[in-house]
C-alpha cells in the first residue's frame, strides 16, 4: 500500500512560507501585489478567481482585480497589460485563461513584462528554465516538483514519464525533471504503447485531462505518481488520470485528486507573487 500525498497539508506549509516572505517585504515597505485579469463570465475561472483571491488575502498579499466583458478585444486587454506592466506597485500578472474566442491569447501572454509574468507563461521564462536559469516557473509543474520533493523521491537517475506535453505543464514539467538528473520520457497522443512506457517509470506525472486512463496495473511497484488531471469521472466526482484506488496498491506514493496537486499550483502562484516583489 502506497503512501498518500497530502498536497493540502503541503501546500499550506508553502503558503506559511511565503507569507512569511510577503511580511519581510512589507517590513521594507513594499506591499506585494497581484493583478488579476479576468476576462468574460466562465463559470469555472471566475471560482479559480475567487480561489486566488483567497489564497492570497491569507498569505498577506494584495489583489487588484480586473474584470472585462466577453467581447474585450486584443487591443483593449493589451492597453490594460501595458498599464500594469508600467505601474511600479504591480508585482505580478495573472491573465485567468482561457480568453474568449477573439482574443489573441499569445500576444496578451507574450505582452506580459517577463519580471512580471507570475505564472511563468511567457516565452523568456519558458526559454529561461530551458537554458537552466530559472526565474518564474510556471505553477503546477513547480507545485509537482514540491510534491515529489515531499515524498522524497529520488529523482537523480530515475525514469520519469510526463503524460501530456502542453506548454503550461507538459513541457515545463520534463524540462525541471531533466534538470533534477531524471531520465526523462515524455509520452502524448500518438505515443505508440502508453502502457509499456508507464511500467517501466519510477515517476510518473499524468497530465491529460482523461478521468482514470491509467489503471493501476499499469504501474511499476514502489512508483512515485503525480496525478495533475482534473476530470469529472463517470459518478460526477472529481478524480485525476490516473485510476487512484488501484494505483494505491502497487504505487510507494501517490496524490488523490481532489487534494494534490491542484492546491500547490495557487500556493506556488503565490510564491512567484513573492519572488517578483523581491525584486522591488
Ligand atoms: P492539454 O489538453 O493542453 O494537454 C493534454 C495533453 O495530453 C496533450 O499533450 C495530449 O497530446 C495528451 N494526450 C491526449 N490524449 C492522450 C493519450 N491518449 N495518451 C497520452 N497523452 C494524451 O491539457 P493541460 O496540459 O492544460 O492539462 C492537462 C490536465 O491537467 C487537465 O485535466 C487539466 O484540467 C489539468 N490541470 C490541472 C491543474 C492543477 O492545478 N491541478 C493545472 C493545469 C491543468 P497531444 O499533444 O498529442 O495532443
Amino acid at each position: 500500500m502506497g503512501q498518500r500525498i497530502d498536497g493540502r497539508a503541503v501546500s499550506k506549509a508553502l503558503l506559511a512560507e511565503v507569507a512569511a516572505s510577503v511580511a519581510k517585504h512589507q517590513a521594507r515597505g513594499v506591499k506585494p501585489t497581484l493583478a488579476v485579469v479576468l476576462v468574460g463570465d466562465d463559470p469555472a475561472s471566475a471560482v479559480y478567481v475567487r480561489n486566488k483571491g483567497k489564497r492570497a488575502a491569507e498569505a498577506g498579499i494584495a489583489t487588484v482585480d480586473h474584470r472585462l466583458g466577453a467581447d474585450t478585444t486584443t487591443g483593449e486587454l493589451l492597453a490594460l497589460i501595458r498599464s500594469l506592466n508600467d505601474d511600479a506597485s504591480v508585482d505580478g500578472i495573472l491573465v485567468q485563461l482561457p480568453l474568449p474566442p477573439q482574443v489573441d491569447a499569445d500576444a496578451v501572454l507574450l505582452a506580459i513584462d517577463p519580471a512580471k509574468d507570475v505564472d511563468g507563461f511567457h516565452p523568456e521564462n519558458l526559454g529561461r528554465l530551458m537554458i537552466g536559469d530559472p526565474r518564474f516557473v510556471a505553477c503546477t509543474p513547480l507545485g509537482c516538483m514540491k510534491l515529489l520533493e515531499s515524498a522524497g523521491t529520488e529523482l537523480s537517475g530515475a525514469r520519469a514519464l510526463v503524460i501530456g506535453r502542453s506548454t503550461i505543464v507538459g513541457k515545463p514539467m520534463a524540462q525541471l525533471l531533466l534538470a533534477a538528473n531524471a531520465t526523462v520520457t515524455t509520452a502524448h497522443s500518438r505515443t505508440q504503447d502508453l502502457a509499456e512506457e508507464v511500467g517501466r517509470a519510477d515517476v510518473v506525472i499524468a497530465a491529460v485531462g482523461r478521468p482514470k486512463m491509467i489503471p493501476g496495473a499499469w504501474i511499476k511497484p514502489g512508483a512515485t505518481i503525480i496525478d495533475v488531471g482534473i476530470n469529472r469521472g463517470e459518478d460526477g466526482k472529481l478524480c485525476g488520470d490516473v485510476d487512484f484506488d488501484g494505483a494505491l496498491e502497487r504505487a510507494g506514493a501517490i496524490t488523490p485528486v481532489p487534494g494534490g496537486v491542484g492546491p500547490m499550483t495557487i500556493a506556488c502562484l503565490m510564491h512567484n507573487v513573492s519572488l517578483a516583489a523581491s525584486r522591488r
